[in-house]
């Protein structure tokens, strides 16, 4: 199956205005004249998304969100619902971040939520899901992937296709940790994530939604993960908030 793999750039709440229209300017001038094998995004904070997108106008570099509201509007203070997204063109939004889930206290039922409403307003969800340390070491990784897709998914599911949603396989203990997933560890995860896939949407579907690895991606280990048959691309946090860090991993499709 030929899917076009995803290279996510999470900044989380790195950068200035200056700082980040500058990695996404200097970005789109490295790619220049390359058309990469992967579909490029990066996910600034709320209020360099528009400015990024307008550095990012030509080059094929997508935008993404970090996280979105799932309400329409309201009385949420402080929060950004979907339609504000799309009326600045964001592209993408990544929901279920381990840190939003942890920090913010994110549910499973509040991600299908933000999900659903995401897909409603048109943006292409990374919904992310992972284990901890603690559960890997009970046994338990697999089974916690399958009820964080199961409960996320539950009664959405015919809104959900590969144009619209790709996964993040996100281990907890592999992000900023330098920790990074073997190989076979990742490649083990994204086969049960796409079998469960399957099960939940169809086989179709799940042949055809990219499922990204995330975890201390770098230069020197993104070959050898996005080599993996069902690891169809990299969601990045420390490396991709520079050029030199981030291309060389776009490169390494
Ligand atoms: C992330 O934040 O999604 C992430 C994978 O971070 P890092 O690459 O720094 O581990």
């Amino acid at each position: 199956m030929n899917r076009r793999p995803i290279i996510a750039g999470n900044w989380k709440m790195n950068t200035t205005l200056s700082a980040a229209t500058a990695l996404v300017t200097d970005l789109a001038q490295s790619l220049k004249g390359q058309t990469p094998s992967a579909e490029v995004v990066v996910c600034p904070p709320f209020p360099f998304l528009m400015a990024c997108k307008t550095a990012a106008t030509q080059s094929g570099i997508k935008i993404g969100a970090q996280d979105v509201h799932y309400e329409k509007n309201g009385a949420f203070t402080g929060d950004i619902s979907a339609e504000m997204l799309t009326s600045i063109q964001c592209d993408y939004v990544i929901i279920g971040h381990s840190e939003r889930r942890q920090y913010h206290h994110e549910s499973n039922e509040s991600l299908n939520k933000k999900i659903k409403a995401a897909l409603t307003a048109n943006l292409h969800v990374i919904f992310c899901i992972g284990e901890s340390d603690a559960q890997r070491s009970a046994g338990e990784t697999f089974s916690v992937l399958i009820t964080q897709l199961t409960q996320a998914l539950s009664g959405i599911e015919s809104l959900i296709s590969a144009t619209t949603f790709s996964v993040a396989y996100e281990p907890i203990w592999a992000i900023g940790t330098g920790k990074v997933a073997t190989k076979e560890q990742a490649q083990d995860a994204h086969q049960v994530i796409r079998q469960t896939l399957a099960k939940l949407l169809s086989k179709d579907a799940a042949e055809t939604i990219r499922i990204l690895y995330g975890g201390s991606v770098k230069a020197d280990n993104a070959k050898d993960l996005l080599s993996q048959p069902d690891i169809d691309g990299a969601l990045v946090g420390g490396a991709s908030l520079t050029v030199a860090q981030f291309l060389p991993i776009i490169e390494s499709i």
